[in-house]
């Protein structure tokens, strides 16, 4: 099973290009002249459709060719890659044979070039080692090109230099699934992948909107006890991720800070926000504080606050190079590859 065949003029068909009608002219036709080939081994074609009625081309017959015959879900999976390659504007082919500078051969399921850049896609059925996998993004790496990966099996390495995705199918529609919970149909990711919104981590540019929240708490100290309002946390909404700040976490980034509390809304029954001492922790930071007496508020009863709290403000921010650092540092180490929307990254 292909998805392309080699006319007599050496030229590439798509059996996906065809309409119904042109398919069948092009099966008349090939029963007369004989003149298709098999892009492997030039061997003579038959066309076909499959038991999902995809249409194909097969060696007529299955002689001393060894290359393993192509799965439903490549035939499917290629037919999108070249298509929504080409409706980025890029030149797409199946089955492309390359070799790195170092003289290792490689054929890639779909190559898509663009001026001087050029992706691979990779379709991966069967299962492969995650050493294998890293190998041939090497391979590929070294020959210039960026290799995205669809796997069937899950496990493979999350990392900045394996961008890839999870294919699962349901009732013949191929979904794809990524980071922080992602799932979207396969042409959605391809479309992010040409659109260049597949990123991994956070982007170094791009809109977040922001979310204050704000609590009501008792204040602790046994001569006050009023009801004081408190800031209980920032949640930053960039693409799939959802970050929450603490008061004292982001009293750690004074930029940051400003920026956000310059949009808390004025509130007689809220503390103020400063740096204060704490003595359970022996350092000073940024806290809530009791609006009567000014004792601190520490993070404990922000946490007990969530409880009640609901949000004051939402407005957008600029991911900047600070919000990038603050972000990353509160993921921890979570990097992963997600899409993002073109609103998201400002396009
Ligand atoms: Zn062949
Ligand atoms: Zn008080």
């Amino acid at each position: 099973m292909s998805v392309r065949c080699v006319d007599e003029t050496g030229v590439d068909l798509y059996a996906f290009d065809l309409s119904p009608e042109a398919w069948q002219a092009l099966i008349e036709q090939n029963r007369k002249c004989r003149s298709l080939r098999m892009p492997c081994c030039s061997a003579e074609v038959n066309l076909r459709r499959s038991h999902r009625g995809t249409p194909h081309f097969v060696h007529k017959v299955v002689g001393d060719c060894t290359t393993a015959p192509e799965t439903e879900a490549h035939l499917r999976l290629k037919r999108i890659a070249v298509e929504v390659a080409r409706q980025h504007g890029w030149d797409a082919k199946t089955e492309v044979a390359g070799a790195s500078p170092a003289g290792e051969t490689w054929i890639a399921d779909v190559l898509a070039r663009k001026n001087n850049a050029r992706v691979a896609i990779e379709i991966q059925w069967s299962s492969q080692t995650s050493g294998e996998t890293m190998r041939r993004q090497e391979r590929y790496r070294q020959s210039g090109i960026r290799c995205l990966w669809l796997l069937k099996q899950p496990g493979f390495p999350m990392t900045e230099a394996l961008p890839a995705a999870q294919i699962v199918e349901d009732d013949g529609t191929y979904f794809a699934r990524v980071a922080c919970s992602q799932e979207m149909p396969v042409e959605v990711l391809l479309d992010a992948i040409f659109g260049r919104r597949f990123r991994f981590g956070i982007p170094s540019q791009g809109r977040a909107v922001a979310h204050i929240r704000v609590g009501e708490i008792e204040c602790w100290k046994r001569q006050c006890r009023v009801k004081t309002k408190i800031v209980t946390g920032v949640d930053v909404v960039f693409g799939p991720h959802t970050n929450s700040f603490s008061v004292p976490q982001l009293g750690e980034y004074p930029a940051l800070f400003d920026e956000v509390f310059s949009r808390l809304p004025q509130d007689s029954k809220m503390g103020r926000l400063k740096k204060r001492f704490s003595k359970t922790q022996e350092r000073q930071y940024m806290s809530n504080g009791c609006r009567r007496c000014d004792s601190i508020i520490g993070e404990y009863f922000e946490i007990e606050a969530r409880h009640s709290d609901e949000i004051v403000s939402s407005f957008p921010i600029q991911i900047t190079p600070d919000w990038k650092q603050a972000i990353e540092e509160e993921m921890g180490d979570q990097s992963e590859w997600a899409i993002y929307s073109p609103s998201d990254l400002g396009m």
